[in-house]
């Protein structure tokens, strides 16, 4: 196993040495080896009883917020509460080496950011952010206090994140799409490519010329896209590539 490891790192880093732009497109499986659930994997899927999918709408939110939001702040403080790892940095690291280095991620813990990328673009938002469902402002999602939370402006504030059903904020999918379009590598790590339009960005790439990188355990609806598809943990491999760039 390591050694297959290795030789893969050694193809994935020579195609990264060569590469003027490069991107990753993660997803929570990112951040399981910081010790946040994924979606859909793992015992700790649900909550309380109820699946994410049931959570995470605006419909949900309309019938009570207040145990949309008791959801949010349980993963805004276990976020909080958590490291990156090793697959984090190691993405970090890769911008420091490729010319232009882009995360696309579908995560909302915030945790690429705190590793040091320097290009991140979130396509679900944050758990750290709240949303005036009125006037529209971002402030920092309170970790402590009644629920919901309510804006200077009196309304109800919301979780700044784009649940299922709903639009990508304005802007933010065209930036991804340029950046994966562009990239001459995507990696593809720890998302089950089943969420869209983010599942779409692999194809995206792959339709532009782009050499895909799946690092997933378990294989996904991206794999038949992939040129090299590694079945390990985003923080075992990640570093491998990066030692060798
Ligand atoms: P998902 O839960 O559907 O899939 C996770 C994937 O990661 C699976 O394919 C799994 O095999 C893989 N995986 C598990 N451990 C891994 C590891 N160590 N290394 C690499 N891969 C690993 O997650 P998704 O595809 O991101 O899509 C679901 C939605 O979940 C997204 O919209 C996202 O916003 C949201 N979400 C985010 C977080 C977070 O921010 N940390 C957590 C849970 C869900």
């Amino acid at each position: 196993m390591t050694s297959q490891l290795n030789s893969l790192a050694d193809v994935v880093a020579a195609k990264l040495r060569a590469a003027r732009r490069a991107a990753a497109l993660t997803g929570a499986g990112v951040s399981a080896e910081s010790g946040l659930a994924t979606f859909r994997s793992g015992p700790r899927a649900l909550w309380r009883d109820h699946r994410p999918e049931d959570l995470a709408t605006p419909q949900a939110f309309a019938r009570d917020p207040r145990l949309v939001w008791e959801w949010y702040r349980e993963r805004l403080q276990r976020a909080a509460g958590v490291e990156p790892n090793p697959g984090h940095y190691a993405l970090a690291a890769m911008a420091q080496r490729v010319a232009r280095f882009t995360v696309v991620t579908q995560n909302v813990d915030g945790l690429h950011e705190r590793a040091g990328s320097p290009d991140v673009i979130e396509l679900h938002g944050n758990v750290r952010r709240a949303r005036c469902v009125r006037c529209d402002a971002r402030v920092p999602a309170p970790l402590e206090g009644a629920l919901p939370p309510t804006c200077a402006c009196g309304a109800m504030l919301r979780p700044d994140i784009v649940w299922f059903g709903e639009a990508l904020p304005e802007g933010v999918f065209e930036k991804a799409y340029e950046a994966v379009a562009s990239a001459d590598v995507l990696i593809v790590a720890g998302t089950s490519a089943v969420v869209h339009p983010a599942a779409g960005l692999a194809e995206v790439a792959k339709s532009a010329g782009g050499f895909i990188v799946e690092v997933n355990p378990e294989e996904t609806p991206a794999t038949g896209l992939c040129d090299v598809c590694v079945r390990a943990p985003s923080g075992t491999f990640l570093p491998l590539v990066v030692e060798r760039i």
